[in-house]
């Protein structure tokens, strides 16, 4: 299995079992933490069905180009992954850790199948990928969808982007609190995200 696979698998793994030990009421207060993001997440899918689904359609799956999807090209949060196995049903969950231990020698990411991604609530990393032939070919000709896209891409940092307490971050959190750890962890171990975090922790500081 490569690393990439294992730590995905391991992951999963850890969410599917500590939110099975988890009380019905502490689990209707995780759904309660993610509901905002979740209304966020179904706003960009309205967004991208309307303006393009047509374009990914035609450039990705007939003409099998495929900007976004490639193997192991794609940054899964920790929080990704917790949000993910919460609205996904125990099948579900069982097909993505089969996926990955399987080894991936094609070019694709390895959750990508036939009937598109595996994922129920897919990495925000993806939902946000737009390539630039699709961002040319619509925003040329809309700029009001642009506008919009760009809207979407500032309401995104205010759950991944820590210069604030942030859910992504707060995710990570809870689970470190329970005993876990994890290399997807990226807000507690990734040089760039600490150094926003303590650069945002200075500011507030100096604040008179
Ligand atoms: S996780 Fe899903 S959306 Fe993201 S690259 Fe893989 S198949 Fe594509």
């Amino acid at each position: 299995m490569s690393d990439y696979n294992r730590e995905q698998s391991e992951a999963i793994a850890t969410v599917e079992h500590h939110l099975k030990t988890q009380s019905p009421s502490e689990l209707a207060r995780l759904k309660t933490r993610i509901k905002t993001y979740l209304r966020f997440r179904k706003e960009i899918d309205q967004f991208s069905q309307h303006h393009f689904s047509q374009i990914c359609t035609r450039k990705c799956y007939q003409d099998d180009y495929s900007a976004c999807c490639n193997r192991e090209g794609i940054t899964t949060f920790f929080a990704d992954i917790v949000i993910n196995v919460m609205m996904s049903s125990d099948d579900e969950i069982k097909r993505l850790l089969r996926v990955v231990s399987i080894p991936n020698h094609g070019l694709k990411c390895v959750y990508l199948r036939k009937m598109g991604c595996l994922w129920r609530i897919k990495p925000i990393v993806c939902e946000m990928f737009l390539c630039e032939h699709a961002r040319n070919s619509v925003f040329d000709n809309e700029p009001n969808a642009r506008k919009q896209w760009k809207r979407l891409r500032r309401r995104e940092k205010r759950y991944t982007w820590p210069n604030r307490p942030v859910l992504f971050d707060d995710l990570e959190a809870y689970f470190i609190r329970a005993g876990y750890s994890s290399n997807l962890m990226y807000f507690h171990n990734s040089p760039g995200l600490l150094r926003v975090k303590s650069l945002a922790m200075k500011e507030e500081n100096t604040v008179p």
